[in-house]
């Protein structure tokens, strides 16, 4: 067993931070996921700031870090990519398109036809084509394939209706990726099909949803006949189901919430540091737990990227890692705020605030992580069945 990191993946890690430091805004204040918050620029600038990002990260080559060469990639190890995925989400970096980037490009190797590849991946390489999912309805969330969208075939186009909801990023995305049924007559996950939508199609309606934080992250998307070609069914029609687990498989494959967790910790000291006069009881009791907790984190998912890396990553090991790092997240996220004390529920435009109201964003947006991309329940459900091999409760 080899824990340390290989010198050139010293080196990648370091680059990767001095291009963050050098290009990211002056005024950046590391928050994740979101380069719509008005605390760095409006609303309407933060899309621009992620859209010069993006190509800039593109011209680095690092949006097909872990691509192979014939398509455009990098070809470096799951490895490597993960350190890249730990910087940016450390400092919160806008222009890192995960769905395009680390889940549709592979999903688009293994059952996109050749021109869906020619159209779709270099687009997604020099970070000019942004993407987001599509899969939830108002009533179909866990159970995906209880959807109800159809998508009915005319001649060489698709004639799609419905509703999705929840859709992070639709706002700014260029596509959508998203399924529909295609054949009422076959049993469930059997009759479905998935598409990539343009999201600029006639009867396609994009409506941001406000969330938590008053950020329009979310959206709900409405396909009233909207008209979309044959050449936009990946996978073949009625077999969308195994091209989305495909997809899925790679979402939970992460590093982004045990990233922030270290610096919240990282944070955290920091202000103990630098206000001695404060009485902090029990901070050292609880950054000690939060610690240990990180490092655990942190390994376990390195260690899913060499499994992934050696052919061993199986849907179980995903789910842990997931599991783990977003209920951590969420212990990490409640714990700073209970240190910080009763000025860290001000947000960010309040000069009270603590640490800029860095908390209390983390902490408002804990709540969704153990939703998003698998419920904790669903995770659990999944490690109990593949993984113990328990019965379906
Ligand atoms: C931050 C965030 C980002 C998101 N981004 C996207 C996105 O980009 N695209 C997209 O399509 N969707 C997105 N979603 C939606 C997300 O995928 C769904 O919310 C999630 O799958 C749960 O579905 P639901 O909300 O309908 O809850 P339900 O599935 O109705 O679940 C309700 C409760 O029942 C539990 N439950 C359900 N089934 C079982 C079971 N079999 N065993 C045990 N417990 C069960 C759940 O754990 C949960 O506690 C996002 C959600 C969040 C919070």
């Amino acid at each position: 067993m080899d824990f340390q990191f290989t010198e050139e993946q010293e080196r990648f890690r370091h680059e990767v931070r001095s291009f963050l430091d050098k290009e990211l805004p002056s005024n950046w204040v590391d928050y994740i996921g979101t380069a719509f918050d008005d605390t760095v620029a409006p609303i309407k600038d933060g899309e621009q700031i992620f859209r010069d990002m993006a190509l800039k990260l593109g011209q680095k080559g690092w949006l097909s870090l872990f691509w192979p060469k014939e398509y455009g990639g990098q070809s470096c190890s799951y490895v490597d990519f993960l350190i890249y995925l730990e910087e940016i989400a450390s400092r919160g970096s806008p222009g890192y398109n995960a769905v395009g980037s680390k889940m549709l490009a592979p999903t688009l190797f293994k059952y996109g036809t050749e021109e869906q590849k020619e159209k779709h991946l270099k687009p997604i390489a020099r970070g000019e084509e942004l993407l987001c999912e599509a899969f939830t309805e108002p009533d179909a969330g866990s159970d995906i394939a209880s959807l109800q969208t159809k998508a009915v075939r005319d001649n060489n186009d698709y004639i799609i209706t419905g509703q999705k909801t929840w859709s992070t990023f639709a706002k700014y995305s260029d596509w959508c990726c998203m399924l529909a049924r295609t054949d009422p007559e076959l049993k469930r996950h059997r009759g479905i099909s998935f598409f990539l939508v343009d999201l600029s199609t006639p009867g396609v309606t994009v409506n941001p949803i406000i969330d938590i934080q008053g950020e329009p992250d979310f959206c709900e998307i409405f396909f009233e006949d909207a008209r979309v070609p044959k050449e936009n069914l990946i996978g073949g029609e009625n077999e969308g189901w195994k091209v989305v687990q495909t997809m899925l498989s790679y979402e939970r494959i992460a590093i982004g919430p045990v990233a922030v967790v270290r610096s919240m910790i990282d944070r955290m000291v920091r202000y103990i540091k630098d206000n001695p006069e404060r009485q902090w009881q029990n901070a050292g009791q609880a950054l000690a737990q939060l610690k240990v907790e990180a490092e655990v984190g942190r390994l376990i998912c390195y260690r899913l990227a060499w499994l992934h890396d050696n052919g061993m990553a199986t849907a179980q090991d995903a789910a842990m890692v997931r599991l783990y790092g977003t209920e951590l997240f969420q212990r990490a996220a409640s714990a700073g705020m209970e240190l910080l004390g009763l000025y860290s529920q001000l947000g960010k435009e309040d000069s009270r605030a603590p640490l800029q109201g860095w908390f209390r964003h983390f902490y408002l947006s804990s709540i969704g992580v153990t939703i998003a991309a698998g419920t904790s329940e669903i995770l659990k459900n999944v490690i109990a069945g593949i993984g113990l091999k328990l019965p379906r409760e």
